[in-house]
C-alpha cells in the first residue's frame, strides 16, 4: 500500500467518503511533488518533450500575435504547469529571434518540477497560483496539459460519486451515466480570462478533450506509459480527465474575453508550418531525419496526438486573433 493510500483510507474512516475532487487533488499534489513524471523513463511524454518543433511553433504563434498587437514592450511570458521548462525554452528562443524577450512567470506547485524549470530558465519567477501573477502589462500565456491535471467532480443521476472502502479496497460508491464538472478548471480559466481582459494578451491552451459538453467518465490514470485503474496506487500514477472545451469557451466569454478554436493539434501545427520546420531541421542534421519525421508524425497524425489534442486561444478583446485557429 502506498503511503498516500494509507492516509486516504484513514481520512475516509474518520471523515467519511471522499469526493473524486478531493481524491484527485490529494493524489496529484503528492504525485507531482515527489517526481518528474515526464519522458521515456517516467510515466508519460508530452508534446514539448517529443520535439522542439512544438514549443517553437507555440513561440512563433505568440510572437506573431504580439507583433500584430503593436509589440508592447511590457509583455510577459506566463506558463501554467511548465513541466521541465522545455516548451518555454523552445518558445522563448523563437520569440527572441522575433525581437520579443519577455520576463518569464511560471505557475507551478511542484518543488521537484520547479527545480527542473530553474535549470532550463534560471531567471524565471515562480508563483503558487494564477492570482499571484503580476497585474500590469499584457500576458502571453501557455498551458499545455495543465487543465487535464486539475481535479474534477463526478455525478451520477445528480448525486456526487464518492470513494469508499469496500471489501478492503478503495471503490466508487455508485456507477451509471457520469456527468463531470471541474470547479478548479473553471476557476483557472476564469482567472486567466479576467486577467487577459484587464491587461491585454492571449493564452494558448493545448490539451486533450472534447469539443462539446457531453456525459461520460473520462477520469484516467497513467503509469509507465500505459493506462491503469484509477483507484489503484494512489499518488503513484498520473490522474487526468478530458477537458470540456465548450465549457472553457463559455467561461472565457463570460469573462469578456474572445475565444478562438478549438482546432485539432495536427492541423494547427501544419497551418503554423511544422512541415517546413521539420524539413529545415532534417536538412541541418540528415542523420536525424527519420527521428524528426517520427516526432512530426506523432504530434500531427490523427491516430496519435493530432486529433485528440486540441488547441484554443483566449484573447483580450482588442488583441488580434491568433494564426492557425
Ligand atoms: N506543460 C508541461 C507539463 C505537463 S504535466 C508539458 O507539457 O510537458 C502538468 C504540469 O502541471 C506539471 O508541471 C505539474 O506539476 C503542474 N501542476 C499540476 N497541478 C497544478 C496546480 N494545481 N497548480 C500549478 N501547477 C500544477
Amino acid at each position: 500500500m502506498t503511503p498516500l493510500e494509507r492516509a486516504l483510507r484513514e481520512r475516509i474512516r474518520t471523515e467519511g467518503p471522499l469526493t473524486g475532487e478531493a481524491f484527485m487533488e490529494a493524489c496529484n499534489s503528492y504525485y507531482y511533488a515527489t517526481r518528474d513524471p515526464l519522458g521515456a523513463a517516467g510515466d508519460f511524454t508530452t508534446a514539448p518533450e517529443i520535439s522542439q518543433m512544438f514549443g517553437e511553433l507555440v513561440g512563433a504563434a505568440l510572437a506573431d500575435v504580439w507583433a500584430r498587437a503593436g509589440r508592447p514592450a511590457n509583455a510577459r511570458y506566463v506558463e501554467l504547469g511548465p513541466g521541465r521548462g522545455t516548451l518555454a525554452s523552445d518558445a522563448l528562443r523563437v520569440m527572441r529571434s522575433a525581437g520579443l524577450v519577455p520576463p518569464v512567470h511560471f505557475v507551478e506547485t511542484s518543488e521537484t518540477l520547479r527545480a527542473a524549470q530553474k535549470a532550463a530558465i534560471p531567471d524565471a519567477t515562480w508563483h503558487e497560483h494564477i492570482e499571484h501573477l503580476p497585474g500590469d502589462g499584457p500576458l502571453l500565456v501557455v498551458a499545455n496539459e495543465f487543465l487535464d491535471a486539475l481535479p474534477i467532480r463526478q455525478h451520477v443521476g445528480g448525486i456526487e460519486r464518492r470513494i469508499v472502502i469496500t471489501a478492503g479496497q478503495l471503490a466508487f460508491d455508485r456507477d451509471g451515466e457520469i456527468v463531470e464538472t471541474s470547479p478548479a478548471r473553471d476557476g483557472a480559466v476564469r482567472a486567466i480570462s479576467e486577467r487577459l481582459v484587464a491587461l491585454g494578451g492571449m493564452a494558448l491552451v493545448i490539451d486533450y478533450g472534447h469539443e462539446r459538453t457531453a456525459p461520460g467518465d473520462t477520469l484516467q490514470a497513467v503509469r509507465r506509459h500505459g493506462f491503469t485503474p484509477v483507484l489503484v496506487n494512489p499518488g503513484e500514477q498520473d490522474l487526468t480527465s478530458h477537458v470540456d472545451f465548450q465549457r472553457v469557451g463559455e467561461i472565457a466569454r463570460e469573462a469578456g474575453a474572445v475565444f478562438s478554436g478549438p482546432a485539432e493539434q495536427g492541423p494547427w501545427l501544419e497551418r503554423l508550418g511544422i512541415m517546413a520546420r521539420a524539413r529545415m531541421l532534417a536538412n541541418a542534421a540528415p542523420e536525424r531525419a527519420a527521428e524528426i519525421e517520427g516526432a512530426r508524425a506523432r504530434l500531427c497524425r490523427p491516430d496519435q496526438m493530432g486529433s485528440l489534442f486540441k488547441v484554443l486561444a483566449i484573447s483580450a478583446p482588442e488583441w488580434p486573433t491568433p494564426a492557425g485557429l
